[in-house]
């Protein structure tokens, strides 16, 4: 990625929030996410299950509307548009250009249509007058490209492995030429042999096909091994964001510091040292005053209770903590990982 391309923002998420009603209660599940994304980039989206990464994933892609907020993309012909608020008939033109990959190969794939028909879809969507051989032509290209035969393309997908399957849904993501990728857990369903396989796969189209990555996981050590900057979220809120080294060697959040102590490292000889998180997840429709984190956190002050944290910069990332500049937290060992 060279330096240049660095700094050209593609992405501006700003105060994103999306909050559901059900039977009159309000659930929030995003509140007031704001990060950047530079093209050619990945940025990691970590948390807890149930801490509102995937809902911020799916408001990006407008899968779901969000509540409030705006989300400025730079399309390929040069324009800023807010993706959020585009009509129809534009969203018809950008669509294409944001694309998502699911969690689940096993059900994000219909069962009743073969390999071929499947990837060949959103081409037929965004370009019905494409010539059939054309079509044909630009599926068997993109199979090749995310590893996949080509010989066995007019089966069905319960023919494949997972592996396989979730290279089918890389290629549906890729067929129509993004800039930017939602990855929603895409390897978690995986085994770790197949996810690292899968982690090079996305590397590589990232490296060829100049693609920029929102990926979103529970698991740190995937993360890290993907993402150039990391955002880790708590009960709806981004708590930290920065620079993935730079977050994982010295975290400034203390949520952030137990969720690097449970990351486990490939040494049976090495001694895990986790950071206990007490107490459930606080209820969204009912969150806590002050800090969210406050009931579960072991340098929690009588402040963090009624006081809500700023988001502010402190040692080069973005953190919402009032003790922020005064702890000494515990990073991820990268020697360990060596
Ligand atoms: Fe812990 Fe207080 Fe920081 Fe919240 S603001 S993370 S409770 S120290």
């Amino acid at each position: 990625m060279s330096e240049q391309a660095k700094k050209e923002v593609l992405l501006k998420v700003n105060h994103v929030s999306k909050r559901f009603t059900s039977k009159g209660v309000c659930v929030r599940a995003v509140t007031d996410v704001s990060f950047e994304v530079n093209k050619g980039e990945t940025i990691g989206i970590v948390g807890e299950s149930g801490c509102g990464k995937t809902t911020l994933g799916r408001c990006i892609v407008r899968a779901i509307e969000a509540s409030e907020g705006e989300v400025l993309y730079q399309t390929l012909a040069g324009e800023t548009v807010d993706f959020l608020k585009v009509d129809k008939q534009q969203m018809k033109k950008i669509r294409k250009e944001i694309q998502m990959i699911f969690q689940d190969p096993y059900s994000s794939l219909d069962p009743r249509m073969t390999v071929v028909d499947i990837i060949a879809e959103p081409l037929k969507a965004n370009y019905p007058k494409m010539p059939k051989e054309e079509r044909e032509r630009l599926v068997m290209d993109i199979a090749k490209k995310v590893g996949l035969n080509t010989t066995y393309l007019k089966r069905y997908p319960h023919a494949f492995s997972g592996g396989q399957r979730q290279r089918i849904g890389i290629a549906r993501a890729l067929i129509l030429k993004p800039q930017i990728i939602v990855c929603d857990e895409a390897v978690s369903a995986l085994d770790v042999s197949i996810q690292a396989q899968i982690i090079n796969l996305l590397r590589d189209l990232q490296r060829e096909m100049q693609l920029t990555y929102i990926f979103i996981s529970h698991d740190l050590s995937v993360v890290e091994h993907i993402s150039d900057k990391v955002g880790v979220m708590y009960l709806g809120k981004l708590v930290e964001y920065g620079e993935t080294e730079k977050l994982f060697a010295s975290p400034r959040h203390p949520y952030t510091e137990a969720l690097l102590s449970a990351v486990p490292v490939a040494d049976p000889d090495v001694q895990m040292d986790r950071i206990p998180l007490e107490g459930e997840i606080p209820n969204p429709a009912n969150p806590p005053s002050g800090c969210y984190f406050h009931a579960r956190c072991r340098y929690c002050t009588e402040k963090c209770c009624t006081e809500t944290p700023e988001w502010r910069e402190v040692d080069g990332r973005m953190v919402a903590c009032h003790r922020a500049d005064e702890l000494s937290l515990r990073g991820f060992d990268y020697s360990q990982e060596a």
